[in-house]
């Protein structure tokens, strides 16, 4: 995802493993460092990438006692838990074992053996995560359950962002925390934003096409970000909660613009598992949150070709209607 926009002022530092940049309509550098900081700490809150945080927390008190946690925590937990229930989900919070088996993105990410997926599957099971909300308490009901927000945390990361933008009297910004992007009006002297939808498998900077977006977030999930390759087969970072295996279909990506971004990355991995035609129908009734589905033989397919204002650059791709 790459916002294409030539802007003024720009700012940029690694944080969560990712990229991350800032676009103001003027230089404010002062305001750059506090939404950095702002960022960081919000990581430091939701990663389970270190041995601290509230997240870890949860997860290293699994089988043994609930653990008293903040609000913002709580409800992202909540919502979490509300979206993995839903039917057929492919999105599940509880899938922290599976990931941190599998490693993929990370050194030593190999295929695990079979029985090993099946017995970490059992522990992945979104109903053990258990909540009560007059304690603000979460527990994990068993021993080797993890929780992992690794798929919405950037998203709900991105919402505070515009949120303090907006405090601090900001109408022009972008954000772009590597994969999940939101923005604030419009770029200086244009109608919108353009982002980029990256072409998979290719160049860093090579754009299959963009969007124009004001006001809007929009979050690429894609099989290409994090993977590995072993005996010919790509292994990649979204998993099938059903299977303990990446999830395997006709999709390369999953672009969805929303006004939340929370909603982006929520939608991106619930999308991912429905595949085209069953997403399309799913988002008919959801007025304000579009996809764009990359599929493997190389077309673009809108579900809202009306919402949607995109922009084909490279011929290879061809955009296609989804089929009723
Ligand atoms: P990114 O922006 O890093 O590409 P995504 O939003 O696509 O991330 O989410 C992928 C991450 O979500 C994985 O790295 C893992 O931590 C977690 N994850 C993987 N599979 C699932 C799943 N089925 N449900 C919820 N989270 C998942
Ligand atoms: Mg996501």
């Amino acid at each position: 995802m790459y916002d294409r926009e030539p802007s003024p002022a720009s700012y940029s530092a690694v944080l969560m493993g990712s990229l991350i940049v800032l676009k103001l309509a003027e230089h404010n550098a002062t305001l750059a460092q506090s939404v950095f900081r702002l960022i960081s700490q919000l990581e430091q809150v939701f990663t389970v990438n270190r041995a601290q945080s509230e997240v870890m927390a949860i997860n290293h008190a699994a089988g043994q006692h609930p653990v008293v946690v903040s609000a913002q925590v709580f409800n992202l937990i909540a919502l979490a838990k509300r979206v993995s229930l839903l039917p057929a989900s492919a999105f599940n919070l509880a899938i922290g074992p599976l990931v941190k088996r599998w490693k993929i993105g990370f050194q030593g990410d190999s295929v695990p053996p079979a029985d090993e997926i099946a017995a970490l599957l059992l522990l992945t099971d979104p109903h053990q995560v258990i909540l009560d909300v007059d304690a603000q308490t979460v527990f994990l009901s068993q021993p080797g359950m993890e929780i992992d927000l690794g798929a919405i945390a950037k998203g709900y990361i991105a919402d505070r962002v515009c949120d303090y933008l907006r405090l601090q009297q900001v109408s022009q910004a972008l954000i772009n925390l590597g994969g999940n992007v939101h923005t604030l009006g419009s770029a200086t002297n244009e109608t919108g934003w353009a982002i980029g939808v990256k072409a998979p498998f290719a160049a860093a900077e090579a754009l299959i096409g963009f969007l124009t977006v004001r006001d809007q977030s929009v979050v690429t999930s894609g099989i290409y970000e994090r993977y590995f390759l072993q005996d010919n087969h790509c292994y990649h970072h979204i998993l099938d909660p059903n299977t303990g295996y990446p999830l395997d279909n006709e999709l390369l990506s999953v672009t969805v613009v929303s006004d939340r971004s929370i909603d982006g990355d929520i939608y991106t991995t619930l999308l991912y598992g429905m595949g085209i035609t069953q997403g399309c129908k799913f988002l008919a009734d959801k007025p304000g949150i579009s996809a764009l589905f990359v599929t493997r033989d190389r077309q673009v397919i809108l579900s809202d070709a009306d919402q949607l204002h995109f922009t084909l650059l490279d011929n290879r791709y061809q955009l296609a209607s989804p089929t009723p």
